[in-house]
C-alpha cells in the first residue's frame, strides 16, 4: 500500500467533550438495554480499536460508551430512579483484533445536542481518548465521527473505528 494511503488511514480519531454523565466503572456488559425500556429503535455499534503509526490492533483496549436513552436522559444522574436492565452503560474490552461490539438503543436529542453516543477509550503505550459518535453530519463535529446507521434484521447497524495515538 502506499506510504500516503497507510498515513491518511491511521489518522487518530478526533476529540471531544467528555460531558456530565462519564461515571467511571460501568459494567462489562454488550447489551446496553436488555430491557427495551429506553426506546423502541434497536442500535447495533461494532469496529476495532486501532492505533498509530501502522493501524496496528489494540487487542484488550478498554472502550467505555455511554449515552441518552430515546428521551434524551442519561442514568446515574441526581435521584432519579434508574432501570437496571437498560442504564446504557458499558465498559468493554477489545478481543485481539481490536474488535468491540455492543448493542443499545438509538439515542434521543436532548436539549443542544444532536444524537451522540460518548465514548473514552484506554490502551496501554497510547493516549487516552475522549470523544463521541454521531449519527449525522453536525456542524462543528468532525466528519470522522459521524457513523452511517444502516437498517439491518429489524435495527440499525453501524461502524465505529477508533485510532488511538502512541504516547
Ligand atoms: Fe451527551
Amino acid at each position: 500500500m502506499p506510504v500516503l494511503a497507510l498515513a491518511q488511514q491511521c489518522r487518530v480519531t478526533p476529540r471531544d467533550a467528555l460531558g456530565p454523565f462519564y461515571v467511571k466503572g460501568a459494567p462489562s456488559q454488550t447489551e446496553l438495554c436488555a430491557s427495551g425500556s429506553g426506546g423502541s429503535q434497536k442500535l447495533a455499534v461494532s469496529g476495532r480499536v486501532l492505533g498509530t503509526p501502522d493501524c496496528a490492533a489494540l487487542a484488550g483496549a478498554l472502550v467505555e460508551v455511554w449515552q441518552a436513552d430515546s428521551r434524551g436522559d442519561y442514568t446515574q444522574v441526581g435521584a432519579k430512579q434508574d432501570d437496571p436492565g437498560c442504564l446504557l452503560r458499558a465498559s468493554l474490552r477489545c478481543d485481539p483484533e481490536g474488535r468491540y461490539s455492543f448493542r443499545t438503543v438509538l439515542p434521543g436529542e436532548y436539549p443542544g445536542r444532536p444524537r451522540h453516543i460518548h465514548y473514552r477509550v484506554s490502551a496501554k503505550g497510547y493516549a487516552t481518548l475522549v470523544t463521541q459518535l454521531y449519527f449525522a453530519r453536525e456542524r462543528g463535529v468532525a466528519d470522522a465521527l459521524v457513523v452511517k446507521a444502516v437498517p439491518k434484521d429489524g435495527l440499525l447497524a453501524a461502524t465505529f473505528d477508533i485510532m488511538l495515538a502512541r504516547s
